[in-house]
This record gives C-alpha cells, sequence and structure tokens, in this order.
C-alpha cells in the first residue's frame, strides 16, 4: 500500500496544468532514482551546491547558478543577494538589512500573486517594493525616471499571471537597467524557454523546479557568476529556513538532463491527448469544443469547452465544480468558468485518462441537457 492508501488522501486526474495545489509535476522512473541514489550517501553540501549550481546553468547557457527549494525562494535569494551583495553582516540582517540601496522596480503589471504574493518575497529578502507605471499601462520613463541611489535592482515577471500587454518588454528593461548599471531579475517561474532570458540581458533568472522542468520540488536561479556568489552567501542567512535537499538538487538535475528529449517527445503525446479528447467530446450539443493556444503565448494548446447555455442547464462554474466533486476528481483548468468555459490541459494528462475524463462529462451533461 503506497503512502496515500495508507492516508487515505485521494488521487487526483490533473487537466488544469502544473499546479502547486495539486501537487505540481509527477515524477519520472529517472528522475525518482537520482533522488534515492543522492539519498542515500553523505556529501559536503557546500560543493554538492556549487558543482550542482554550475550544471544546472550550463544546461541553460548561463554562466553560474544555485538550487533553491523552489521559485519563490530563488526570488528572496536573488534580492538578498544583491541588496547585500554577500556582505556577511548585511546577510545576518536580512530582511531588514541597514543599507538604503534597497529598491526593487516592479512595473504594476508585474505585481502578482503567484499563490502568494509576490511582494512578499522581495520584502522577506529585504528589498522595499517601488511599484511604478499603472496597471494596464508602464512606459519605459516609468522605469527611468524612479531610478536613482537607492535602486537595488528591477524586477521583471514573466508569467502568464502578469498583465500580457502594454508593459515595458524585457529587452527594453535590460537596456534601461544597464544604462544605470543596476541589475535585472527575471522571474520566469512556469516558462519552458532556459536560454532566453538570460540572452535578452537579464542578470539573474528564476525557474521552479516542479513546473515546466518536471522535477521535485525545487527551484533555480542561473546567471551571471557574481551574482551568483552573492545569492549563495545568503545560506547563512535568510536562505538557511529554505534550504533544499540533496535528494531534490540531484532530482532536479536529472529532470534538467532529460528536458530536452522529453519536451521533443512530448509535443507528441501532447498532440495525441488532445486529439483523444476532441474525437471523444465532439458532436455534442451541449458544448462547443475547439483547441485553443495559451493566451501567455507559451508553446500549449488546450482543449476549450464552452457550455452551450441554450442547449444545457448548467454553467462551466457547475460543471467545473462537478468533475471536481465526481470519484475519481476531476480538476480541469477553471480560471475563465466564470466568462463560460474551462479548459483540459494536456500537459499533466496521460493518454489513459481521456476515456475517463469523457465519459466523465457526458455523465453530468446528458440529464442536463435542455429539450
Ligand atoms: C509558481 C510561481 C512562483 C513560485 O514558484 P515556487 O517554485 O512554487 O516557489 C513564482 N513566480 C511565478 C511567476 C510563478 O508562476
Amino acid at each position: 500500500m503506497g503512502i496515500y492508501e495508507e492516508l487515505n488522501v485521494h488521487t487526483i486526474i490533473n487537466c488544469s496544468g502544473k499546479m502547486t495545489y495539486l501537487g505540481s509535476s509527477v515524477l519520472s522512473k529517472e528522475v525518482g532514482e537520482a533522488m534515492v541514489q543522492a539519498g542515500g550517501r553523505y556529501v559536503s553540501m557546500d560543493e554538492l551546491m556549487v558543482r550542482a549550481g554550475k550544471k544546472a546553468a550550463e544546461l541553460c547557457g548561463s554562466e553560474d547558478g544555485m538550487i533553491t527549494c523552489g521559485a519563490s525562494s530563488g526570488i528572496i535569494a536573488a534580492v538578498a543577494g544583491i541588496i547585500t551583495r554577500g556582505n556577511p553582516l548585511l546577510t545576518e540582517q536580512i530582511p531588514h538589512p541597514d543599507t538604503r540601496k534597497r529598491q526593487i522596480i516592479l512595473q504594476k503589471g508585474h505585481v502578482i500573486d503567484f499563490g502568494a504574493p509576490i511582494r512578499q518575497m522581495i520584502e522577506v529578502g529585504g528589498g522595499i517594493v517601488r511599484e511604478v507605471g499603472t496597471v494596464n499601462k508602464t512606459n519605459p520613463y516609468h522605469i527611468e525616471e524612479s531610478i536613482g541611489e537607492e535602486t537595488a535592482a528591477i524586477l521583471y515577471v514573466q508569467s502568464h499571471h502578469a498583465v500580457q500587454t502594454d508593459m515595458v518588454g524585457l529587452k527594453e528593461v535590460t537596456a534601461i537597467a544597464a544604462s544605470h548599471g543596476i541589475p535585472v531579475i527575471v522571474d520566469a517561474a512556469a516558462e519552458e524557454d532556459l536560454r532566453k532570458y538570460t540572452a535578452a540581458g537579464a542578470d539573474l533568472v528564476i525557474y521552479s523546479g516542479a513546473k515546466a522542468l518536471e522535477g521535485p520540488t525545487s527551484g533555480l536561479v542561473v546567471g551571471k557568476h557574481r551574482y551568483i556568489e552573492m545569492c549563495r552567501a545568503q545560506s547563512k542567512g535568510v536562505c538557511r529556513s529554505m534550504k533544499v535537499g540533496k535528494e531534490n538538487i540531484a532530482g532536479l538535475l536529472k529532470a534538467m538532463m532529460l528536458y530536452e528529449e522529453r519536451q521533443k517527445s512530448r509535443k507528441y503525446r501532447w498532440d495525441d491527448i488532445l486529439k483523444c479528447l476532441y474525437d471523444g467530446l465532439k458532436g455534442l450539443s451541449e458544448i462547443k469544443t475547439e483547441i485553443s493556444p495559451d493566451s501567455a503565448g507559451r508553446a500549449i494548446s488546450r482543449l476549450k469547452i464552452t457550455v452551450n447555455r441554450e442547449a444545457c442547464r448548467i454553467t462551466a462554474l457547475e460543471l467545473d465544480a462537478r468533475l471536481r466533486e465526481g470519484e475519481p476528481a476531476v480538476y480541469a483548468r477553471n480560471h475563465h468558468a466564470d466568462l463560460g468555459y474551462i479548459e483540459l490541459d494536456p500537459r499533466p494528462m496521460r493518454l489513459e485518462d481521456c476515456g475517463i475524463v469523457i465519459d466523465r462529462i457526458k455523465e453530468i451533461l446528458k440529464p442536463e441537457r435542455a429539450e
């Protein structure tokens, strides 16, 4: 009997995405084995952190890297690192460092909540958030004019949670930052591209290990060597409370080594899943189905299911709730259920789940058909 059965914790068919509240990712056999192997031996953690960070950085086309226990701790390490510049006294003083240069500039459209507020991560790292621009429009001059003696860095958020239009793009942000000699941190937690943001001139780039990378619960900061050294110094300060274990370091690295290969094959797997769902649900009068691209521009397509209210008595919100209540529970992507549609995301799904999901949807819709 597995731990979940022993605890009577229900397992879920995840059609929602890489969701933290559903356990983010499932591990491949290779990743699991790497974790068991690494967990069975003693090592010097300092040495492991340096070597593993370097290896992770190589895989991202960056100079150096640091593995953390999540992207949110990566934000804290990056902010604390840059503010203290690795100075041991300032490091011990985080989150209240005795220095004036601790402002972190954030465009208003980037002031997100990813499950916790990003402002809080900046503040735990000793930063003082300086929001610039407006929620629906930020211009380069909003950033430029806010830079001063107290500016430590600009944090750029690349995320589906952020406002997608009329914010200043990364290229422009890095150009402004460079002309003032301040670093740019990119939060790319859920992104798939491991090279793009470093190539665009970011000094530090942060990823979540358990989202696109499909590693264990972990995170990653990559970027310029001198900044990474400053981040690593935080292990004698605020980062002690969020240290990453040797087994998770090994698991993340293994997942990263397999990443490119898996990305190639999983595109086919996702397409197969989408086709299976599409074919299984077509021709129902209660819903309209279509393959829809990711609204934040990532290389992901999902099956969009719009409830046809003329032909069906329940709303998309109710359909979503009923799917979650059932056995097994089916968790669809419901960000827009109030707008009348839900989505099925092929990334966390297995082909063998499709039949169950199709049957459940039909089962719920049929008695609700408006005659
Ligand atoms: C998920 C996410 C985070 C937090 O990542 P963890 O690895 O869960 O700490 C931070 N920023 C963004 C944009 C995210 O999507």
